[in-house]
């Protein structure tokens, strides 16, 4: 035991500071917030899926979440990250969220990156953020996936069981607009085109310091810059 607790005092914290301090520094490999090629092209972030040789140059910034759809179609440098959700809700919210993350037909990468968020160095609790095993103890749900055809009931279910007020949440390519299965014969082409998105999170997964930037402006705690 005393091994133990020596091997925690040496180790320290190791969670991280963010959102206070510097900026988290990533490895170089990552790639980060697309930037649009060239004056008058657009990328719509809600799409793309960040391939290497897209031909499309990077920032690095992790930070891309957004409150609207059209906020993911970026032309030139400007982007309106997310902001806080409507006065009302943010009050009740705003220091405790509950959340029921609905995995509708995702690779599980996004649900991964998700999971990282309850690990000693995110430590997403520390915000009053949790995930809870049912919709009817939710303030809202996470959705992760294209919605094929037979998930979209379980979703919708799952969408009603939560009271209201209530915040939706989507994260990944492929429950923003379909990502890698766009086009296909089950996907439902967006989530918001079944029920109403208040936060996009786009990635394909997207880092998980991306979503948790997102979810604390939606809660208001980081501000919008
Ligand atoms: S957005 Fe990408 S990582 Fe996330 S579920 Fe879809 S294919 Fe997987």
């Amino acid at each position: 035991m005393l091994k133990i607790l020596m091997t925690r005092f040496r180790q320290g914290c190791r969670t991280m500071p963010f959102p206070k301090g510097k900026p988290p520094v990533l490895p170089a490999r990552y790639r980060g917030r697309p930037i649009a090629a060239a004056q008058g092209d657009s990328v719509d972030l809600g799409s793309i899926t960040f391939v290497p040789d897209s031909g499309i140059r990077h920032s690095g910034d992790f930070r891309m979440a957004v409150s609207g759809r059209e906020d993911l179609i970026l032309a030139g440098d400007v982007y309106a990250l997310a902001h806080t959700v409507k006065k009302e809700i943010l009050k009740m919210f705003g220091r405790s969220l509950k959340l029921r993350q609905v995995s509708a037909g995702g690779c599980n990468a996004c649900e991964a990156d998700i999971n990282v968020l309850n690990t000693p160095v995110f430590d997403l609790s520390r915000f009053g953020i949790q995930f809870v095993a049912s919709p009817r103890h939710a303030d809202g749900i996470v959705v992760t996936g294209p919605v094929p055809r037979n998930m979209k009931d379980a979703l919708l279910r799952t969408y009603e069981a939560v009271p209201d007020p209530k915040v939706v949440i989507a994260v990944g390519a492929c429950a923003i607009s379909g990502g890698i299965f766009d086009a296909g014969p089950e996907d439902s082409r967006g989530l918001d085109t079944l029920i109403p998105v208040d936060l996009y999170i786009p990635g394909c997964p997207p880092h998980p310091l991306t979503i948790l930037d997102g979810l604390l402006r939606l809660t208001g705690r980081i501000k919008v810059v």
